[in-house]
This record gives structure tokens, sequence and C-alpha cells, in this order.
């Protein structure tokens, strides 16, 4: 396999995100053909996982809690959450990354799709192994969102991302499989219904959530993914379902971008994207990481 799967992911999610940061948190059915100039803290958390995975070789959450908050220490304006600054004080002061800091915000933690929506690089990087793509799906979305249904939403997304490298013919009864939390897995079964309704916007919208909450946005961004016949389409539709559209976009981007890889995107979005060149070089360091880690495995 070559980088372009790895590449295309990364990518795509952050051109998911420039797309759907143009209509974020509105309502109504729009459809928006342009990627905006900037990209939001969707990418900008999915590049310091990715970072975090290549340079440590694997998961170490302590080190990707640090680089969490160095993204954010130094581009504040990005478009965080409520929640993750209030954590990120807490890690510079000392506190520790596996303490479900988020508990101390919202009871129970949080179940929003802050951890889903930067976890494609833990996707690619164990793509081959599902229990470990789990356990490091469920502990980096810890760090931010230790609710179980924040930590399934994440994996799910993640593993949505793997299945897609490996162009996994059946893809919805593998995500089915892998699935734990009845909730999501009550939403693929509708999802699969909804295929071939996907012009009934409303429809999918009431059904599949199109708001903050994991279980509200995963199981759409896979639906967009699904529907869409190319990248762009994939996409567009995305974005047209309205609400986090930006974080819709950039789930909905990382699967797509890695079926379809990097010259499945069209040029003009990938020209005018931001640190497009750092974005692509993460991708391919990914993949070398990826590769010569399983060396001797095929
Ligand atoms: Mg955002």
């Amino acid at each position: 396999m070559g980088p372009s799967k790895f590449i295309g992911s990364l990518i795509g999610s952050a051109i998911g995100d420039s797309l759907g940061a143009q209509r974020e948190g509105t309502y109504g059915f729009r459809e928006v053909t342009e990627p905006g100039p900037v990209y939001t803290d969707d990418t900008a958390m999915m590049i310091a996982v990715a970072e975090s995975l290549i340079e440590c070789n694997g998961f170490d959450g302590a080190h990707m809690a640090r680089l969490f908050v160095r993204s954010f220490e130094r581009e504040p304006w990005r478009g965080y959450g409520a929640g993750p600054p209030g954590i990120f004080k807490m890690i510079k002061s000392g506190r520790k990354w596996d303490e479900n800091l988020d508990r101390e915000l919202y009871d129970g933690g949080s179940f929003g799709n802050g951890s889903a929506m930067r976890v494609a690089p833990v996707g690619l990087f164990y793509y081959n192994d599902p229990e470990k793509l789990r356990e490091v799906s469920c502990q980096s979305s810890r760090i931010t969102h230790s609710h179980p249904l924040g930590m399934e939403g994440a994996a799910l997304q993640a593993c949505a991302v793997s299945l897609a490298i490996r162009e996994e013919q059946n893809f919805l009864e593998k995500l089915k499989e892998f699935t734990r939390a009845d909730i999501y897995r009550k939403k693929i079964d509708v999802l699969e219904k909804l295929l071939d309704k996907k012009e009934d916007r409303e429809r999918v919208v009431r059904e599949l959530g199109n708001g903050i909450e994991a279980f509200n946005s995963v199981p759409t961004a896979i639906f967009s993914f699904l529907a869409g016949s190319s990248f762009k389409e994939a996409l567009i539709y995305a974005v047209s379902l309205g609400g986090d559209t930006d974080t819709i976009g950039a789930m909905t981007g990382a699967i797509a971008g890695a079926w379809w890889g990097v010259d499945g995107i069209p040029p003009e979005w990938k020209e005018n994207l931001e640190n497009r060149n750092y974005i692509e070089g993460l991708g391919m360091r990914m993949w070398e990481t990826v590769m010569s880690s399983q060396k001797g495995l095929f």
C-alpha cells in the first residue's frame, strides 16, 4: 500500500473542516462548494494527535496532552469549544492526562464529538489492529472526553477510517461488529435504511442528528461518506445538512479521504488548504512509521 490513503485521510479531514467552517452552527439545508481559507480546532487537534503518534511511535497520553496544550496556546483563536481550554489549564498545572478531567466540568464526562473529530490518525496508525485501535481511541479521547459514549464515538470514527483504508466491502457489517454501544448500533441500522433516501435531508437529520454530541454526528459522517459516490459529493452533502458542520465535514473527509486517496480529492480544494504541505508531510511520515513497524508482516 502506498501513502495516498494516509495522506488523503489527513488532508481530507482538514478540507472537510475548512468546508464546514463556512457555515458552522447554522441550520437549514444549504450547500457549500468552496472550502474557507482556514481550518478550525478540529484540524489543529488532529495534527497534534498525528504528531504525537509519530514522535512516540505509538500512544503516549502525557505527550499527546502536552501537544494539545501547546497547539491551543499557539492558536487559541481556532474555535475551541467551552470544555477543552479548562482541561488544558488543569494539565498545565500538573494534573495527569488520565484523570478524566472533563468530569470536573461535566457530570459523568463529555460525550461531545471533540475526540472523534481528531481521531483519524489513530485509525490510520492501527488500521490493521481493531483491538489496539479501540484501546488507543478511547485513551486519546479520555484526555478531554471520558464519557463512555464520547470514547465509543471516537473509536467508531477511527474504525470507519481503518475500514476505508482497507476499502472494506462489507463496511457496515464490520462497523456493526465493532460497535459496543446500543445507541450507535441502532444508528448504524437506521443509516443503512436511509442510504437510498439521502435527498430527504430533514429525515436524515431527524434520525441521525447533526449536533455536537458524538452519537449525533459520527453516524451522520459515516452516512455522508457512504451516500457520496466521490470525495467531493460526500463532503458537499455532509456540510449541506447543517449543524456542527466543521466537525461533521472533518469526520466525513477523514473517511472519504482514506477511501478515495489523496488523488480523489479535487485539486482546487487541495490548492487552497491552509498548511497543506505540512499536513501532507504528516500523512507521509505516518505511513512510513506504520509501514516500518509492520516490516516482516507483509
Ligand atoms: Mg471546529
